[in-house]
């Protein structure tokens, strides 16, 4: 039987505006840490700890608890929830974005609540590496950490993100964040000069392209699944490392093998979030659909051995 490990999360905290070719939605329920503390929801336990102002409301409370998201990490403070304003062209693997306002992040120092500084597998969501930081200071002997960035935090932060980098075991990035990152357009080139900063594991996400994982062994590339209909990619990359993370904490496993599976059902979980906006489809699974699509992503990606 596996060691099920709960995952602490930490990370924005979101009501979004995002506009697609497919429609629109104004102060949706988003963020990073929202969509990966979903995401990891259907394998394991999770510890959220984020900020949001006196304007989130509690349904969106009620829905993460619902999930059975331990929110005693969440703070409530005066002022205004942290807002993304962003729109995607037909070309949906590029979010643009129009507007970030931090508001409540401004003035947020991560506390991570006595009981979770245990916690085994830490995942620090796309937030300010500066917190990012705070949050590894405050955790006693993790198995596994894992980050998250963007464009935003590579031009404004980045020496604080080099040295999250310099920290973690597993970095996540786009791949234009990891051309931008490190000035290279080979994402090989890109995967090692990370792996030099730091993780050891560096997975890059490539939209509707798949995704590559790079380790010591090699190479791994996940296909995405062949979905008819994207309506909004928003929280894409967010709820595939939810799924990984929630996925190698559930079996206490990180070896290769086990890191390849939460690839695969990383990707399998975000396929479904981009089926519709905000956590519409992400907030509705069975375990049976993420099982049935991990199966046809197996199927898809088979090819036979050279007789
Ligand atoms: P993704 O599509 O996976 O890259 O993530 C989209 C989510 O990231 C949205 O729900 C936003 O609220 C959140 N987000 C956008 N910009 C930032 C930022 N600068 N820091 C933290 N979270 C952000």
């Amino acid at each position: 039987m596996a060691n099920t490990q709960p995952v602490l999360i930490v990370g924005s905290m979101a009501l979004d505006n995002v506009k697609t070719p497919f429609g629109d939605v104004k102060d949706a329920l988003g963020g990073a840490a929202v969509y990966s503390s979903i995401a990891a929801s259907y394998f394991t336990g999770v510890r959220l700890v984020g900020v949001v102002g006196e304007d989130f409301p509690d349904e969106h409370v009620e829905f993460l608890s619902s999930r059975g998201i331990d929110l005693t990490g969440m703070q409530r403070v005066p002022g205004q929830t942290f807002r993304w304003t962003g729109y995607y062209e037909f070309d949906m693997n590029q979010a643009h974005t129009l507007d970030t306002n931090l508001n409540v992040f401004e003035r947020f120092r991560p506390t991570i609540p006595a009981e979770y500084a245990d916690s085994q597998y830490v995942f620090l969501a796309n937030i300010d590496p500066e917190l990012q930081l705070q949050v590894l200071d405050q955790v006693k002997n993790p198995k596994l950490t894992v980050c998250d960035t963007m464009n935003f935090w590579i031009e404004s932060k980045k020496d604080q993100l080099l040295e999250v980098l310099k920290r973690v075991d597993i970095a996540f990035m786009n791949d234009a964040e990891a051309r931008e990152l490190c000035g290279s357009y080979s994402l090989i080139k890109a995967a090692n000069m990370l792996r030099e900063i730091g993780p050891k594991v560096v997975i890059i996400k490539k939209g509707e392209h798949g995704a590559l994982m790079i380790t010591k062994d090699g190479f791994f590339s996940a296909p995405s699944y062949p979905l008819e209909e994207v309506k909004d990619p928003t929280g894409a990359g967010d709820s595939f490392a939810g799924g990984f993370i929630g996925y190698i904490a559930s079996t206490d496993d990180i070896s290769e093998p086990n890191l390849r599976k939460a690839v695969v059902y990383g990707t399998t979980v975000a396929s479904f979030n981009v089926e519709d906006f905000s956590l519409q489809r992400l907030g509705s699974l069975t375990p049976r659909d993420i099982a049935d699509r991990y199966c046809e992503l197996k199927q898809i990606a088979h090819f036979e051995a050279i007789e």
